[in-house]
């Protein structure tokens, strides 16, 4: 038989039988290890114990402690073993397809009755009995006339409808997680056993259309979570718990920032609470940008088609599109317009307007951009995920020579930023080449370099995306993490000189030529809309003072307050805090309560006590304690405290 060497991690190679499996190749090396082995990595790919190995190759074998891998496998097996609980005990249900996700998987069953939240209970019993039994997972490769056969037999259409998916020139492989089946690419664990039993969790039911698709029917998915260990399970659903908790459509409603409704969908009406932070928010940003060298523009929301055409974006962004048509004046056909989706061509016209020279690169161009992208209903999400968002965009002209000191400056405003607005961690991740690309390797050559210099000029750590780039420069992105160390990426920092050229963006260079300057598209924030959604969940509600819409409310005890409750409230408004009155007929108690539910981050109460010694009772958000100062004192403290962080003298 002819022989295949197989090299391991640690350079050592060996001979096996062509065709030897990872589990035969585990075997050999110790009956430990077959034990243990979960799955193989074959030249990278991600390969079953089960599968023959054909050729020479690199291989690994893995365990448990191999996290990728181990965690892909356990929401796979789960998926399957989900499923065939579910037909266990409900024979009638179809199944579909079973996908993993993000920290667990889902499955979608067509069933006529819904599934109870009891269900899921007597689902993950079965399923713990299922792997207890540690039933053997085994695999075979099937023609497509047997496969179809077999699932004429079983009456399961979707799986029919998937088999004729599958492209004519690639295998039909079939699973078993004991004797129950299912069509399946694979790879798979060895036994059922190998899962563990107590790390998962079904979290929820939720209707989807089969292959997404709203004139096919209604499936019903439920969806796992699942991780290596107990702890690992605990402290997700600690996390889900604490986010749910923090959910910004909830605090939304309870603080009376905005609404969403059917009318617009995915675009945002802000309420005055709502709209308070994101003028904090954009007043501050706006003074960041003044003062790193940006100059502030605006541009139209409605640009002509022949624009996004030569920009490229009609033909590859025109889904994303929304369009407006006008019957325009004397012309006979109608006047296609788009709402911009993004602001860099507009930007582009801007700078074309006069004869540039390298005297005058860099040049910063901000803009507070409102753009418009079509997204499909199921994926829009609260603020986070929108039709309508105003991005804190710019376009940095510059050189390729200096790339790097403005990627240095992009970085060491973006850290104080997110440290000023509390998020003290952030990573960053620097995509390469793709294999794909306009402009020539000498120009992605000193780009790549000029920003990996920048960030280890700066003192960070960053991760390397190799070929995740852009077609038309290499990029940064930033993620930061918030209080429940979930990760957002927010900034985003991208060489191009793609659309400068397709533009025609020039400038007259030190030898009299004209060359085309380098584009940096960047934002730091990337949206408010998210990001305000991303502050709301971060502090759950409990805005810095500086930031948070009703900074102070100033509460009477007794009706006999009230004049001086107004001369509160008046001197606080005199220096610039937010502040309301609330001399409603009610219970201190009541108010307290009401606006701890609104988020106020502070109450002072106001009794005849207070009255008699112009004092006020300063109470803070979460807080018991209750402190009197003097009405002068606490005007200072509270002036003091609602200057933005880039005002304050330090
Ligand atoms: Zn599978
Ligand atoms: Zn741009």
């Amino acid at each position: 038989m002819a022989q295949i060497s197989l090299t391991f991690p640690d350079g050592a190679q060996r001979s096996y039988p062509a065709g030897v499996t990872p589990a035969e190749v585990a075997a050999s090396i110790a009956p430990g290890l077959a034990k243990k082995a979960i799955s193989a990595q074959v030249d990278g790919a991600h390969w079953d114990l089960a599968w023959p190995i054909p050729a020479d190759a690199k291989i690994a074998i893995n365990t448990m402690t191999d996290a990728l891998p181990a965690l892909e496998l356990i929401r796979h097996d789960l998926a399957h073993i989900m499923a065939r609980a579910v037909q266990e005990l409900w024979p009638d249900v179809r199944v579909t397809i079973g996908p993993v996700r993000d920290e667990g998987w889902f499955y979608d069953f067509d069933r006529s009755e819904p599934f109870m939240p009891e269900d899921l209970g007597a689902i993950e019993a079965r399923m713990k009995a299922i792997i207890n039994a540690r039933d053997p997972i085994r695999t075979e490769l099937w023609d497509r006339a047997r496969a179809r056969t077999h699932y004429e037999a079983a009456g399961e259409p979707y799986k029919l409808e998937l088999l004729d998916r599958i492209p004519a020139d690639q295998d039909i492989r079939m699973y078993w997680h004991g004797a129950w089946q299912d069509l399946c690419r694979g790879p798979h664990l060895q036994h059922t056993g190998q899962v563990p039993a107590d790390a998962f969790r079904l979290t929820h039911v939720a209707g989807a259309y089969w292959l997404g698709d709203a004139s096919r029917p209604m499936l019903q998915r439920i969806y796992g979570v699942a991780f290596r260990n107990r702890d690992d399970l605990k402290a997700h659903l600690t996390m889900l718990e604490e986010a749910a908790k923090r959910d910004h459509r909830k605090l939304g409603r309870e603080m009376d920032l905005f609404h969403l409704q059917e009318e617009a969908p995915g675009m945002v009406f802000w309420h005055p609470n709502g709209w308070q932070i994101w003028r904090g928010l954009e007043d501050y940003m706006r003074r960041r940008l003044g003062r790193a060298g940006y100059r502030e523009i605006r541009t139209p929301q409605v640009v002509d088609r022949v624009l996004w055409e030569k920009s490229g974006h009609w033909e590859a962004y025109r889904e994303h599109m929304f369009l407006v048509e006008v019957d325009e004046e004397g012309q006979k056909d109608k006047r296609i317009n788009a709402l911009k989706p993004m602001n860099c061509p507009c930007h582009v016209q801007v700078y074309n307007q006069g004869l540039k020279s390298y005297r005058d690169l860099p040049l910063r161009l901000a803009e507070f951009g409102s753009c418009h992208r079509y997204e499909s209903s199921g994926s829009m999400h609260g603020l986070m995920r929108v039709r309508g968002f105003t991005q804190d965009d710019a376009h940095i002209f510059c050189t390729v020579d200096q790339l790097e000191q403005e990627c240095i400056d992009f970085i060491a405003l973006l850290s104080s930023i997110y440290h000023d607005l509390g998020f003290a961690k952030f990573d960053i991740k620097l995509s390469t080449r793709p294999d794909v690309r306009v402009g020539s390797d000498a120009v992605w050559d000193t780009a790549e370099n000029a920003l990996a210099k920048a960030i280890e000029k700066g003192g960070y750590p960053y991760t390397i995306n190799p070929g995740d780039g852009a077609f038309y420069g290499p990029k940064l992105d930033f993620k930061l993490t918030d209080a429940i160390g979930r990760e957002w990426q927010c900034g985003t920092f991208q060489a191009d000189w793609n659309t400068p050229l397709r533009l025609e963006a020039e400038y007259v260079g030190e030898d009299g030529a004209k060359h085309t300057p380098v584009m940096l598209h960047r934002a730091i924030l990337g949206s408010f809309e998210r990001f305000i959604g991303i502050l709301i969940e971060n502090y759950a509600g409990k805005l810095p003072f500086w930031l948070a819409a009703r900074q102070v409310v100033v509460a009477s005890i007794v009706s006999d307050a009230d004049a001086y409750v107004a001369e509160v409230v008046a001197a606080l408004r005199a220096v610039g805090v937010r502040t309301e009155g609330d001399v409603r007929n009610e219970k201190i108690n009541y108010k307290v309560r009401e606006h701890s539910v609104g988020k106020v981050p502070v109450i002072l109460a106001i009794g005849m006590q207070e009255v008699a010694g112009r004092s006020v009772s300063v109470r803070r958000l979460g807080e018991q304690r209750v402190e009197v100062q003097s009405l002068e004192g606490a005007v200072a403290a509270l002036a003091a405290e609602a200057t933005p962080p880039d005002l304050r003298g330090t």
